[in-house]
Order: structure tokens, then sequence, then C-alpha cells
């Protein structure tokens, strides 16, 4: 049997691996960097744990725990400490503790008192009817009121995408928050309601699910997938063209020894959007027609027409990870983090506060701030030399955390192109990649471009990716 070709050892890719080879599916996984993780990142220097890509994986689904258990990782997990629970958001200059029950969102001075009445009236909003999309911004205005938009939202989306509440499609984005007003005519009604479906489903929402991480960061959980899989993981290696062959795919590799080739009885696309659209893909089974947006009536040697996912915007992202003496910050920094809203006129959009999440961050006596920067906010300032971003973010650091004096640990990191955005319209991209599947046999997409963009979405993206390409196998 030839092996299953998984493009990408980011997460996705390596669980989707690590539950094939586990069922007995060969699989060959081809990567283009050097390293396996993807945008997973964690530095271990001088005393400090610099996580640049992801800070934490959330416990959403009882899939998520077994995978860990599975991948023999639970000794080695972290869970955030219990009292790293608090999250703020900027108000007035200055970090302000998010209420944790209905009666402190009453007494809380981050919202005024018109926004509070705006949440007393939600329940009585009619439902929108029409089914048309609706961008977050629009949402959330026509539910709650602008303020509610400018100061908690827009920091939520800029904290989940790096992305523009205006532009997010709210349908695609934050499916679960449309899915409320549509099951239950009401986001409060359905925050109510629907708490004892979820628990039926096993499920927990995303801002109550247990956060967690492993003893030298979430580095740890690739390099552990990637040592089980052994010599099937080719790094270094860029998959360019792919041929579909009478059994399977031919793939044209480029290797720094040169181009070669393999055949795959399947592949299993787990890269990025932009990155699916340079490749080139030949089909050659003459009874595959598709949609005219990727090529009609198609035949022999028709080429798949894939470059409209260069459409998918991933703005640049920089992770500022920084060091201080304990005593050099004024605020406690015991909680998750803070984030910011654009109208408080910030360079950064949020700051972790790593160590007081996670032990074994930071030195003994210090502290490590991890902050972000860019986005679909400001994408221009992601991309500015690494001086002039740690320069930016200790201006910032100092106004709301009372920062002094300079940082004992610097490491920056800039991610180009960073979180793909669900925007308007993103719904036709998915349908296209559903359309392809029905019609390519044996080939398959999974990852943060089609499942959602948490670590914990792409898990799962590539456990359930494994089932259908055991049908796949099986039929063939
Ligand atoms: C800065 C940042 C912070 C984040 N923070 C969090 C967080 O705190 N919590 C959370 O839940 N999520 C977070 N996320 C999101 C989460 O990390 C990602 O959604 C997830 O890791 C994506 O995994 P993936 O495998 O789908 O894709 P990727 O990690 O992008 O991996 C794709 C891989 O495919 C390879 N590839 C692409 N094309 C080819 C080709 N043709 N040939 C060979 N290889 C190819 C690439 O080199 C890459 O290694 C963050 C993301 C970023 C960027």
């Amino acid at each position: 049997m030839k092996s299953v070709a998984i493009i990408g050892a980011g997460i996705t890719g390596l669980t989707a691996a690590f539950y094939l080879r586990r069922k007995g599916i060969p699989v060959t996984v081809y990567e283009a960097g050097s390293r396996v993780g993807g945008v997973i990142q964690s530095i271990r220097k001088g005393g400090y744990l610099a996580e640049c890509g992801p800070n934490t994986l959330l416990e959403t689904s009882p899939k998520i725990t077994q995978f860990i258990r599975d991948a023999g990782l639970e000794s080695r997990r972290l869970d955030s400490d219990p009292g790293a629970g608090a999250r703020y958001v900027v108000r007035y200059r200055r970090p302000i503790a998010m209420p944790g029950s209905p009666l402190g969102f009453f007494a809380t001075e981050l919202f005024s008192f018109k926004a509070k009445l705006a949440v007393l009236r939600e329940p009585f909003v009619p439902r929108r009817r029409d089914g048309r999309e609706e961008s977050v911004a629009d949402f959330v205005k026509r539910r709650l009121n602008q303020e509610f938009l400018d100061q908690a939202i827009d920091a939520l989306v800029a904290g989940v995408y790096a992305g523009d509440p205006y532009k997010l499609s709210v349908q695609q984005a934050l499916p679960r928050l449309a899915e409320l007003e549509t099951r239950y005519g009401s986001l409060i009604k359905g925050q109510i309601f629907g708490a004892g479906e979820r628990k039926r489903r096993g499920e927990i929402a995303k801002d109550r699910a247990p956060k967690f991480s492993f003893d030298e960061g979430l580095q740890v959980l690739p390099d552990t997938l990637a040592a089980q899989l052994g010599d099937c993981v080719k790094l270094e290696t860029i998959v360019a063209k792919l041929r579909q062959t009478s059994d399977g795919w031919w793939l044209n590799l480029l290797t720094k020894n040169g181009a070669t080739s393999a055949e795959h009885s399947a592949l299993i696309y787990c890269g990025t959007a932009h990155k699916l659209a340079e490749l080139q893909t030949t089909l050659t089974r003459p009874s595959a027609t598709l949609s005219h947006q990727i090529g009609e009536g198609l035949g022999e040697g028709t080429s798949l027409n894939l470059t409209a996912f260069s459409e998918i915007r991933y703005p640049p992202v920089a992770s500022v990870v920084l060091g201080f003496r304990r005593e050099d910050v004024a605020h406690p920094c015991q909680g998750f983090g803070m984030l910011i809203p654009k109208v408080e006129g910030f360079n950064i959009l949020g700051t972790i506060f790593s160590s007081s999440l996670f032990p074994n961050r930071a030195p003994a006596g210090h502290l490590t701030l991890t902050s972000y920067v860019g986005g679909e906010r400001q994408p221009e300032l992601a991309l500015l030399p690494a001086e002039k971003l740690v320069e930016l973010t200790c201006a910032d650091l100092r106004v709301l955390l009372g920062v002094r004096g300079q940082p004992t640990f610097v490491h920056c990191v800039v991610y180009p192109r960073a979180i793909p955005q669900y925007n308007l319209g993103y719904g036709r991209y998915r349908g296209r990649l559903t359309e392809i599947e029905n019609r390519v046999p044996g080939l398959l997409f999974a990852g943060h471009y089609r499942d959602g963009v948490s670590l914990g979405d792409s898990i799962l993206s590539g456990c359930n990716i494994v089932g259908r390409v055991e049908s796949f196998l099986t039929a063939k």
C-alpha cells in the first residue's frame, strides 16, 4: 500500500499523521521548513521560556484530552495557574479586570450604565431572519451597542484573530455567537439555556475551557509527535506540484539536494491557504467535473485552479517577548493578560502575563510578558525592525503596567502571514474546498484555514480528517 502524503508538519498535519499511523495506515509528512510545529515556537534562553506563537491550548473537547494521553504527554502537561484566571481589558488607559459574574458586570467600571442597559435589553432584540451574512461589528451593534463593540469585542477579536470586527464575518469567525441568536433568539438566553446542551455534548465554551501547555512550552507537542513518526517526516521538502494518477497522486518535491518525486495513495493538505494557491495541480481523470470557479468540464491534463485561495488575508503579527525584574513592574501581572481595544490608541494588541500563567517561564524574581503587535489594526507596525518593536512595546507597557528600566530578556519573532481572516465571504473558500474533495477523490484539506483558527481547532481538524481518509482508502 502506498503511503498517504501529508503536506505540512504544523500541528494539524502531525495530528493526522499520528492517528493514521496508529491505525496501521502508512504516512509521509512533507514540511517545507527546517523544523516541525508550523507557527508553534517555544524557545528556552537564559532561564526564560519564550512562547512566540500560540501560548496556551484550550481543552474544549474530550478529544483533546485523549490526544494528549495518546501522545504520552500527560506527565509533561502544565495546567495554567488557577489563580491566573483574571483577564484585563484596557479602558481609561489602564487595565481593568473583566467581571467574572453577572453581579460583577453591573458593578464594573469597564462599561457605562448605557452599555449595561443594552445587555438587559438584548434578550428582547428580535432575531434576524433573512439569513444574510453580517460582520461581527454589525452583529454586535445590532444586538448590543457601539460601546460593547469598541470596548469589548474589538479587543476580543484582536486577541483571537488579530482581526478587524468590521471585516470579520460573524457566521464564519464566531459561529457559536451567530448560532446563539439563531437557536435561542438571544445571546444571553443562549448562554443560559445552551449550557446544558454543551455539557451533554462534552464540549466546553472557549472562555471557560481549561488552558494548558507543557513543561518546555507548546513545542513539546509537535516535537513528541515528530519523534514518534520518525523518518516518516521529511523536513526541508516543499511539495511544489501534484498530478493525479490512475491510482493516486504523483508529487513533485523540491529539496536542498534538488527536485525529486514520490507517489501516494491519497493526500491531505495541511499547509496555509496562501501556499495552497501556489500548488500546481493537474487532474488526469477525465471523469472529474467541477464548477466554473475551479475549472469547468475538467478533462485529462486540466489544472485545478487554486489561485483564489491567495485572496485570503493573513495579516502580519510580531510577538515581542520581554523579561523584567519583578520590582521593575508596578502591576501585579496576576492573571491571563490584558487586551487592548483600538479606541484606546496603543501600539500593542495585548499582552499575556506568561510567567503568571505557567511556572518556569522566567528566572526567580523576574517575569515574562508576551505582547503582540500588528494584525489588521496596524499591519505596518509588525514589520518594523526588532529594536523598534521593543521600543514601542516598552512605551505601552510603561503606561499600562508601570514598567521601569530596561528588559532583562528580549526575543522578537515576526509572522509575516500569521492568522487567516474569516472575513465576509469566507464561506465561498470553505465551499470550494468541500467541492474539490467531493469531486477529486483522494485530495483532502484540513487545518486552520478551514476548521477554525485556534490550536485546539487545528488538533480537532487533524483528528477528524483521519476517518475520512480511512473511508476513502476502504472504498478504493
Ligand atoms: C502569533 C500567533 C499566536 C497564536 N496564539 C494562539 C493561542 O494562544 N492559542 C491558540 O489556540 N491558537 C493560537 N494561534 C493559532 C494556532 O497556533 C494555529 O491556528 C495552529 O497552530 C495552526 O496549525 P496548522 O498546522 O493548521 O498550520 P501551520 O502551523 O501554519 O503549519 C502549516 C505548515 O505547512 C507547511 N507547508 C505549507 N505549504 C507547504 C508545502 N507546499 N510543502 C511542504 N510544507 C508546506 C508550512 O511550512 C507549515 O509548517 C496563534 C497563531 C499565531 C500565528
